[in-house]
């Protein structure tokens, strides 16, 4: 209901503040989290426009504080911030003794978090988020949004990266126009909200074989949205967020201008690596990379990219017009 999305804006406005607090302002939160992001050598002003905060050890601190500003334990349970089972009467918070990453509307709400582990030989899962509530819509956030709204539209250009440090890191090293979406394939709705400010997107992705897999996906879902797109991997090992870390801001900047590919030299280069001569390993290669051109919605773009195919494999036009139809089809 109306009443209870306000409650749940307001709620989480508390929580933000309440884990910025505790990072801040408490010993347990300066030694173990403040210190975590300095090792993660991200500055003091990142920090806090990011608002990055923490959620203390003990089980109930976050549910125990909102409790006494008044808020209920139902509200409380419909946020996801807390569960009240039967032998915990005073609740226990979903997140305990993790960093935390505020996930913000396009407009600047709270809607949501984002947790992580502080070691990474936990057995727990690396990042925990909120889950699905009134407000909290996972398929429809683009975390980096809020903050990096006016770049992408000064840059006609949006930045597509996996994981929140990657959006923070980027932001450091001063490039504005970047989004994740954090952990999730990309949606037709996530697709929108970028295509709100520009029709053109460079992925960004891990260079590790979930970094291709996610990638290969990306590119045929904003393809069957029309958008313009580019491709960079990463070295292997590397995310935007070390890579940031360990070269200057403009060579950054260059590298990613210079190495992002079209989708069909990306495409080519992963699917043809260590195929030798293989005709089957090339003509797979080829058939997958058509696939992706039929996503394509415009008739003329189509054509330009089979062209491309066409002289890259030196194959004629037609028979790669005719694997594009087959595909549509298929596509249907
Ligand atoms: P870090 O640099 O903090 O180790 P990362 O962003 O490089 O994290 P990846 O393993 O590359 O982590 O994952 C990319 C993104 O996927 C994360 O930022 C997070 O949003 C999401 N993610 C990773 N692991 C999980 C998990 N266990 N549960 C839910 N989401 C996850
Ligand atoms: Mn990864
Ligand atoms: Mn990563
Ligand atoms: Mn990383």
């Amino acid at each position: 209901s109306q009443t209870d999305k306000e409650l749940l804006y307001k709620i989480h406005e508390v929580a933000n503040d309440f884990f910025q607090e505790q990072m801040f302002n408490t010993d347990e939160g300066k030694t173990i989290a403040y210190s975590y992001f300095k090792e993660r050598e991200l500055r003091d002003e990142i920090i806090r426009k990011f608002q990055l905060g923490y959620s203390p050890e003990q089980k109930n601190s976050f549910t125990e504080f909102a409790l006494e500003k008044g808020y209920s334990k139902e509200i409380l349970e419909k946020s996801g911030l807390s569960i009240f089972p039967e032998n915990s009467p005073n609740g226990i918070d979903r997140f305990r003794e993790r960093v935390i990453f505020p996930i913000h509307s396009f407009s600047g709400r709270v809607l949501g978090f984002g947790a992580r582990i502080l070691k990474n030989n936990v057995k727990t899962a690396k990042y925990l988020n909120s889950p699905e509530t009134e407000i909290y819509h996972k398929s429809q956030v683009l975390y980096g949004l809020n903050q990096g709204k006016q770049a992408i539209s000064k840059n006609n250009l949006c930045l597509l990266v996996e994981g929140y440090m990657d959006v923070i890191a980027l932001h450091q090293s001063g490039i504005e126009h970047v989004v994740s979406s954090s952990g999730t394939a990309l949606t037709v709705e996530q697709i929108k909200l970028i295509k709100r400010l520009t029709e053109n997107v460079t992925i960004l992705f891990d260079g590790d074989a979930a970094g291709i897999k996610a990638s290969f996906r990306s590119i045929d879902m904003l393809l069957s949205e029309s958008m313009n797109i580019r491709v960079l991997l990463f070295p292997d090992g590397d995310d935007p967020d070390s890579f940031s870390r360990k070269h200057p801001q403009d060579y950054v900047e260059k590298f990613i201008k210079n190495e992002a590919k079209d989708f069909i030299d990306f495409k080519a280069e992963i699917l043809l690596k260590d195929a030798g001569s293989d005709p089957i390993r090339k003509a797979e290669a080829i058939r997958d990379i058509v696939k992706s051109v039929a996503f394509v919605q415009n008739a003329l773009k189509q054509e330009v990219y089979l062209k491309e195919v066409s002289n890259k494999f030196g194959l004629s036009e037609q028979s790669l017009f005719n694997e594009l139809n087959v595909q549509k089809q298929l596509q249907k």
